[in-house]
Formats: C-alpha cells, sequence, structure tokens
C-alpha cells in the first residue's frame, strides 16, 4: 500500500500531490491536520486564521474519501490520531516552508522529505548559484532566473532588450484623483465552510482558548484553486496593464490600485508561480499588456519571491535574532492592537486601518510606512518581525524573516540590502495623498506639525552616523544631518515627546 502523504495548510494546489512534480505516489491517501496549538500560540489577524482554516477545510472537502482530516491540539497529537498512536508508520510530506516544521518532520522516523512544491527554483540549483562566495544580488539572481526558465526573453537578450524596466514603475499617483479607477479585483462569496469556521473562530475566542487581532470582515482572498484561478484570470486581463506604472503610488482611498492581491493564493500554494508568470508574458506577447508592467510583475514573482524563499534558508537559523542596530524598543500597545483610530499622522493612521480591516496592504506602505517607523523609533526587530507575520494574511516565517529583519528593518547589517528603507515625509507626501489631509507637515522638523517620518529620519540618521556615513550610499544624506541648524532642537522634542503617544 501507498505510504500516507501528510499535506500542510500551506500545500494546497493540485500541483503538490502530483507525481510527476515531486509529489507522493499516485493514489496516496493523505493526511492533513489542523493544529489549535499554531493559533493559541500567536495573536493572529482575526482574518489570516479564516483564510487558513477555510482554505484547509476546503482543500479537505475536495479531496473527499482521499483525506484524513484531523482536528487536534498539535501536529503530534494530530498525526498520532490519523496515523494510529505508536504506530512507527512511514510518511511522506513535501518540504515544508518552515525551519520549525522541517526539523519536526526530520525528527520523526520513518518521514521521507519530499521536494518544496511551490517555487520555480530548486533549492540544489540556487547552492549551485549562490556559491563561491558571489555577493548575492537580486538583480543578478534575478537575469539568471529569466534565462533558466526563458521568461520573457528573445533568444539570449531580455524581451524589448532591458532586464530592468523599474525606472517606468516609479510614477506618483496622477493628480487630482482619488483613486486609480482600475478595474475592480476578484474577490469571493462566502459559503457554508466559511460560515462553519467563523463560527468555530467565535466559539474559540469565547472559551478563551485563542485572541486575534483585526477584523474578520467578509473573506477576501481565495481559498480554493478555483477560486485562485479566477483571481488570476481577472488579474492578468484586467489589471495587469497598469500593474507597473503606479506600482508605488498610495492613495488613502484605492488601496489595493493595481497590485494583483495573488501573495496569499501564491503562499498557501493555491496557485503555482510559473503558471503566474507565464499567463502574465503571454499577455505581453499578445499585445495586451505593456512591458513595464509585465516584466515587473515577472520580477517580483520570478525575482523577489524566489530571491526571498532562498535566502530564508540560506541565511540560517541565526539570522531571526540578527539585530545589527541594537534597537530594543518594544512595539507600542497602539500599534500591536491596530489601533488606527489612536493615531494622528495619516498615513500610518490610513495605513494601518487597511491592516486592521483587511490584513493586506501593498508593499510600499508594509515598507515606508509601518516598517520605516518601526526602523526610525527603534522597535526590536525580532518584535517587528513577529507582528508582520500575525497581521497579514500572506505572512509565513519564510517570506517575513527576509523581508522584515532584512529588507525593512537592516537588522542583518546589510546583507539582504545595501541600504536601510527609511525617508521622511516627503517620500510619503511625493507617492500619495495621504499627507494633504495630515496634522503634520512633510516640511517641518520640528514643532506642534512636525512630521514624525521627517524628525524620525533625521534622528535615525543621527544615532547611527558612523555607520551609515561608512556606507556610500547613506554617507551623503549624513552630510546633510551636518548642515541642519535644528538638528538639536529636533532630537530635543523627539526626548521630550511622550514615548508612548502615537504620531
Ligand atoms: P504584487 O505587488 O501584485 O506583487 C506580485 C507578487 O510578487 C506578490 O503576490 C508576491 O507573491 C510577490 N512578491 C513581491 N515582492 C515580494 C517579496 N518582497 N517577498 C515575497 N514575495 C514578493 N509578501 C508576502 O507574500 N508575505 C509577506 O508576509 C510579506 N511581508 C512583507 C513585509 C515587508 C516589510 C515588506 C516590505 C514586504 C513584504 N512582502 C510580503 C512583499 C510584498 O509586500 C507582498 O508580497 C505584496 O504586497 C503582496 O501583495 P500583491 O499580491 O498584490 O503583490
Amino acid at each position: 500500500a501507498p505510504r500516507p502523504h501528510w499535506l500542510f495548510g500551506d500545500q494546497l494546489g493540485p500541483h503538490f500531490l502530483d507525481p510527476r512534480h515531486g509529489g507522493p505516489d499516485a493514489d496516496a491517501p493523505v493526511v492533513m491536520v489542523e493544529a489549535r496549538s499554531v493559533l493559541a500560540r500567536r495573536r493572529f489577524h482575526r482574518a489570516k486564521a479564516h483564510l487558513v482554516l477555510s482554505a484547509m477545510r476546503h482543500r479537505a472537502a475536495e479531496l473527499g474519501d482521499r483525506v484524513t482530516y484531523v482536528r487536534a491540539g498539535t501536529y503530534a497529537d494530530g498525526l498520532a490520531k490519523a496515523l494510529g498512536r505508536g504506530s512507527a508508520q512511514e510518511l511522506t510530506v513535501r518540504h515544508p516552508t518552515s525551519r520549525a516544521a522541517l526539523e519536526f518532520v526530520r525528527a520523526r522516523p520513518g518521514v521521507e522529505v519530499l521536494p518544496a512544491g511551490g517555487f520555480l527554483v530548486p533549492h540544489d540549483d540556487f547552492a549551485r548559484w549562490a556559491g563561491g562566495g558571489r555577493t548575492l544580488r537580486l538583480e543578478d539572481f534575478y537575469r539568471w532566473v529569466r534565462v533558466r526558465h526563458e521568461l520573457l526573453m528573445d533568444g539570449d537578450e531580455p524581451a524589448g532588450g532591458r532586464w530592468n524596466l523599474d525606472h517606468d514603475n516609479r510614477e506618483p499617483p496622477p493628480r487630482g484623483r482619488d483613486t486609480l479607477g482600475a478595474p475592480e479585483p476578484w474577490r469571493p462569496a462566502e459559503d457554508d465552510i466559511d460560515a462553519e469556521v467563523r463560527h468555530d473562530l467565535d466559539r474559540w475566542e469565547r472559551d478563551g482558548q485563542v485572541s486575534f487581532v483585526g477584523r474578520d470582515g467578509p473573506r477576501l482572498f481565495p481559498a480554493t484553486r478555483r477560486e485562485a484561478l479566477s483571481a488570476l484570470r481577472r488579474f492578468v486581463t484586467y489589471r495587469l496593464g497598469d500593474f507597473g506604472r503606479y506600482e508605488d503610488a498610495m492613495l488613502a482611498a484605492d488601496p489595493v490600485l493595481s497590485h494583483s492581491l495573488l501573495s496569499a493564493p501564491l503562499n498557501l500554494g493555491l496557485l503555482h508561480p510559473a503558471e503566474c508568470v507565464e499567463r502574465a508574458e503571454a499577455a505581453y506577447r499578445a499585445g495586451e499588456a505593456p512591458l513595464n508592467s509585465v516584466e515587473g510583475f515577472v520580477r517580483q514573482i520570478a525575482g523577489w519571491r524566489e530571491y526571498v524563499w532562498q535566502l530564508y534558508w540560506h541565511f540560517g537559523e541565526d539570522y531571526r535574532h540578527r539585530n545589527a542596530l541594537r534597537h530594543r524598543a518594544p512595539l507600542p500597545g497602539w500599534f500591536l492592537d491596530l489601533d488606527a483610530d489612536a493615531v494622528t499622522a495619516n498615513c500610518l493612521s490610513t495605513v494601518l486601518a487597511q491592516v486592521r480591516d483587511t490584513g493586506w496592504t501593498h508593499h510600499i506602505p508594509r515598507l515606508m510606512v509601518l516598517g520605516s517607523r518601526a526602523l526610525q523609533d527603534g522597535w526590536d526587530p525580532a518584535a517587528v518581525t513577529d507582528w508582520f507575520h500575525r497581521c497579514f494574511v500572506d505572512g509565513y516565517d519564510w517570506v517575513m524573516l527576509p523581508n522584515v529583519v532584512g529588507m525593512s528593518q537592516y537588522a542583518d547589517g546589510g546583507r539582504m540590502t545595501t541600504k536601510p528603507y527609511t525617508s521622511g515625509g516627503a517620500y510619503i507626501h511625493r507617492m500619495s495623498d495621504l499627507c494633504g489631509p495630515c496634522a503634520y507637515r512633510p516640511t517641518d522638523r520640528t514643532g506642534e506639525r512636525a512630521c514624525p517620518y521627517t524628525a524620525g529620519y533625521w534622528a535615525f540618521l543621527h544615532r547611527h552616523r558612523d555607520r551609515l556615513a561608512a556606507n556610500h550610499r547613506t554617507a551623503r544624506a549624513v552630510q546633510g544631518l551636518d548642515r541642519l541648524k535644528d538638528l538639536g532642537e529636533l532630537l530635543a522634542e523627539r526626548d521630550r515627546r511622550d514615548g508612548d503617544a502615537p504620531p
């Protein structure tokens, strides 16, 4: 008889079970474990808990008699329940996406770990590419993936003659408009399984078994393969064309703009990255979407997403504890509770409300509003990572560590990025409509209306002056510090500030 196969909750697409793509034996019985301990350990966004449980239960319903779906306290209990306690039964599993889960499966006798399923680049290929002590740069990695997977290539040359069209993809939002007016993104309709999930979450919350943050409105992201394909189709057909141009812009009334909203179904394994980039390329070849948008989208998925996945394993377990800037401040209560209404700075309040209501924002609010606040105020990077992991529908250990420890908090001292990502209010003002109605002014460094991002930016440069002066990418910004006549006043004002007062 074929060995049973254990399916994790982020391995939900059909390709994970396909024997031709590294999956288990064709008719292997499937085990799924819904472990309460995962939810009880941390205070997740409720919409995220809802999405993951809904997706797992939908998958179980599809697999029907083939699956044993157990609800248990822990993974170990669940497996015992499904397979019989004490049985040293052999089991297969696809390579999990977190170190903790990988250790768990490796420690169990009789478990064979099959190759990971949700990515373009196998670990061994990356190891060969990264070997020989080369500097790991996204741009080099991305070009290598493009060539190897023949993505947007004309022979040996990149389609259109350029590898990187980022330059065309940094436009501020169109003036005087509060939305882009792009066709609506795909959104699901809930069903009985969602109702059951909501009922269970209510009950567990009432019993005090779990506690959540955020609002669990109607489900906003795909929970099945069919839904995920609808979302992908809608994006490629109607929204991809404008993806590039306003990729970095922010509008209060239009948080999604032309972003794909595909990170959640990708990270649940409902979509394979190859099908996403192939469909985008097909749209370009058919003349239905411009190159800057298609290249931008391919770069996000075949470049960034793959790169982050590989770096998670490459950097090792210690990476989680890196704190190169020695930031130790705890996260303030209003941030932990997603209390957007307590926040005065309009950009932060708006973005925090988006997280509270949907568990999602696009990359610039994550990096330049939320992450930048944490960096400027010196919050403990491990706690910031945990916060992102819990509060975002697409957050998983593998994707959080490089993005938050490295990209956003510079806690790795520059292994992942060449400089810290933070800015004063001027950047937010240029790229959004968030500063107009704000009580603060992006140009003000001191005084009543001093923008917390502008003041925070200079204070950050000052605090890490030596390190940043030695980095050629930030040296000029540090020279700017010396020309500030009001630096002393700015720092004194920040010291006087009530530590917990939300900006
Ligand atoms: P789009 O803008 O439409 O991009 C297309 C796809 O590219 C995304 O769906 C995603 O799969 C992929 N992608 C792009 N950038 C990245 C990246 N840096 N890492 C991984 N995938 C990427 N992404 C997550 O999937 N999960 C996270 O927990 C996560 N946390 C982040 C935290 C911070 C501080 C930052 C700066 C970025 C984070 N990202 C994360 C990356 C990015 O912000 C999201 O993938 C994106 O906003 C999701 O929305 P979308 O699907 O509309 O993306």
